[in-house]
């Protein structure tokens, strides 16, 4: 087993910023993340609300100088390491990982959230076939032809905007008649030929052949149920978090989603939670490099104040 003083559990602005944090502090630090660094923002194709990038910067442009900065310092960045558990052990944290452990006095959970899946038929059989999670990663085999990204927040609307610029149509198919995403992506995105809007209906089922061909809709007022062809289909209906290895160890609330005073403490002294894992009101990188900042600073102080050296 292997002891640090410090354990990060993932590898997002969060997770990166704390272990640049914790590591120029000279604590032994470790991040763990379950692939490789990279969070949600890796799928960014442009992002506009970091602040320093007047022009932008792409998602994996950014992770890879937030990587490059924490490892200038010592930080141990541990890929495809997947905790499973954590327990607390006198007053240290044990984290499993398969048949690997490690334990340290201070955790920072900053292990992020996963998009949700919408649980209709053709989904699962569909998925890499026409069904995706992310228009980044995926758009490019959507040139010339026609997709739907179901969903209303920033991530949707973000989606429908980039795959504008592959495919001859984009669908926005929303639950609801007013978006929740931003205003500024909302006006981009009523300004931009290629969307159409499908209000107040939602998806019931996917059909296809090999791949993708038809989505059935519903209209959620009249009960009216349509087809739409396209060739893919995009969902953007959310996330959750990634807390299943904490659940039971650190209070959550009803979603999962890691309760935190507003220095990043947990119910557990000496565990810390920061980014989009956490209970918030904006999930954006400029808010997890802040929880990173603040949880780093936090753990600090435990172990100053609890560990005797
Ligand atoms: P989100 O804000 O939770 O939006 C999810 C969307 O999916 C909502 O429009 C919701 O409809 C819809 N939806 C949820 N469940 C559904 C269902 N069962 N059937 C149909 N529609 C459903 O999620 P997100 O867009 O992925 O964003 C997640 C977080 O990341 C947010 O905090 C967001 O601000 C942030 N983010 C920020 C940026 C940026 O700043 N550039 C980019 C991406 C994401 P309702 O609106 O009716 O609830």
């Amino acid at each position: 087993m292997k002891e640090y003083q410090i354990i990060i559990v993932g590898g997002g602005p969060a997770g990166l910023t704390a272990g640049l944090y914790t590591s120029r502090a000279h604590l032994t630090s470790l991040i763990l993340e379950a692939m490789v660094p990279s969070g949600q923002a890796y799928n960014s194709e442009k992002i506009e609300n970091y602040p320093g990038f007047p022009d932008g910067i792409s998602g994996p442009e950014l992770i890879e100088r937030f990587t490059a900065q924490a490892s200038k310092f010592g930080v141990e960045i541990l890929p495809f390491t997947k905790v499973d558990n954590v327990e607390l052990v006198q007053q240290k944290k044990l984290l499993t990982s398969g048949d690997k452990q490690f334990s340290a006095p201070a955790l920072i959970v900053a292990s992020g959230a996963q998009w949700n899946k919408l649980g209709v038929p053709g989904e699962d059989e569909y998925a890499g076939k026409g069904v995706s999670y992310c228009a980044t990663c995926d758009g490019s085999f959507f040139k010339d032809q026609k997709v739907a990204v179901i969903g209303g927040g920033d991530t949707a609307i973000e989606d429908a905007l980039y795959l504008t610029r592959i495919a001859d149509q984009v669908y926005v198919v929303h639950r609801r008649d007013q978006l929740r995403a931003q205003k500024v992506l909302q006006s981009k995105a009523f300004e931009n030929p290629r969307i159409e809007f499908v209000w107040n209906t939602v998806l019931r089922e996917i059909r296809g052949q090999e791949t993708v061909r038809n989505l059935v809709l519903e209209n959620v007022k009249t009960a009216e149920r349509e087809e739409l062809a396209v060739d893919g289909v995009f969902l953007a209906v959310g996330q959750r978090p990634n807390t299943d290895f904490v659940r039971g160890l650190v209070d959550l609330d009803e979603q999962g989603y890691i309760m935190t005073d507003e220095n990043c403490g947990t119910s557990v002294a000496g565990i810390l939670a920061a980014g989009d894992v956490r209970q918030k009101s904006l999930r954006q990188i400029s808010t997890a490099v802040g929880d990173g900042a603040l949880a780093a600073s936090a753990a600090e102080r435990y172990i100053e104040e609890h560990v005797q050296t």
